[in-house]
């Protein structure tokens, strides 16, 4: 412990805690004004099954280009957001815009798969969240069925009725829901009988290194077979080779999302993409 290792290694410990500690403050700083200052962007991800080589969604990833910062990964200002309450207004604003841009395709013609967002558990334990969803798809004219929602296990694992009942209710208004990051958090198995969710996500931690790890690859396994059994779509994530590719097909993962496929996106590129892709799919369906 810090206590018994003398005081010089107390002050290393000490400043470079609190140089963590300011550099939060700063970037929390920063994240308060930026979504007036219009710095948010939605990239797109494709999700693509395995079987069909056909594009079945997109996850919508947050991205934030900092006048101060510049580019900053999720990983560094989502927890910040979570831990200053900013991931409200955030994750609002994430709703909204996935709707908006799901809606501008609908227009455009292009095909309706379903538009994926990311939902941290503050936000969904917000009692208004059901009706913030409501009000995005009614505002954009979506359908309920275009907008899917990726829950963390630890909301679906709270054993409350405002969680169930949010479930429920967006379970009826027809929003898909899946569990994102599957397997990285409580090992409670039996809660996913009950829950209306309809896709588990394979965390990129285990399918990453699935081809030369051993026990990586019996968790995808187990995963995959427990999915099945419960009549759940699996989505393999981080998926970067073909080879993992070819492995996750012969176990039953359905659906892959990784950079083997598509990197995020930016909208416009995303559509370049879409329509390569596209085109190359009827190219192949001709042929
Ligand atoms: P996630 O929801 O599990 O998203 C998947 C992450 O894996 C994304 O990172 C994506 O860019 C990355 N990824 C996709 N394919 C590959 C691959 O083949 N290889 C590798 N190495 N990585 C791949 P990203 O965009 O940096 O986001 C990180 C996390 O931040 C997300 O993990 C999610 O938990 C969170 N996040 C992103 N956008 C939002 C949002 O709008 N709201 C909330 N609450 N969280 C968000
Ligand atoms: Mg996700
Ligand atoms: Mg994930
Ligand atoms: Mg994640």
């Amino acid at each position: 412990h810090a206590k018994g290792q003398g005081r010089n290694n107390y002050q290393l410990f000490s400043s470079s805690m609190s140089e963590l500690a300011e550099e939060s403050l700063s970037l929390e700083h920063a994240l308060r004004s930026a979504l007036d200052h219009d710095e948010f962007e939605l990239f797109y991800q494709p999700q693509i099954e395995i079987a069909t080589r056909k594009l079945v969604g997109v996850e919508a990833l947050l991205r934030w280009n900092s006048r101060e910062f510049g580019e900053v990964a999720p990983d560094r200002f989502i927890r910040i957001a979570e831990e200053s309450g900013l991931i409200l207004q955030m994750g609002d604003w994430v709703l909204r815009e996935a709707c908006r841009q799901r809606a501008e395709w609908n227009l455009a013609g292009i095909q309706d798969f379903p538009v994926a967002v990311n939902v941290s558990a503050l936000q969904f334990r917000q009692p208004e969240f059901v009706r913030r969803v409501e009000e995005s798809l009614r505002l954009y004219g979506v359908p309920a069925a275009q907008l899917e929602l990726e829950l963390t296990e630890s909301i679906v694992m709270q054993e409350s009725s405002l969680t169930a009942n949010a479930l429920e209710k967006l379970r009826q208004m027809g929003v898909v829901m899946s569990i994102d990051d599957f397997g990285t958090g409580y090992s409670s198995l039996g809660y996913l009988k009950h829950l209306p969710v309809k896709k588990l996500k394979v965390d990129a931690a285990f399918v990453r290194d699935m081809e030369s790890d051993r026990a990586d690859r019996a968790i995808v396994e187990a995963i995959v077979s427990l999915g099945r059994a419960l009549d759940l779509t699996l989505v393999a994530e981080g998926v970067e080779q073909r080879s993992t590719l070819t492995s996750l097909g012969k176990l039953g993962c359905h659906v892959a999302q990784g950079y083997y496929y598509c990197r995020p996106l930016p909208v416009g590129e995303f559509l370049s993409w879409y329509r390569e892709f596209a085109g190359e799919a009827q190219r192949l369906s001709v042929a």
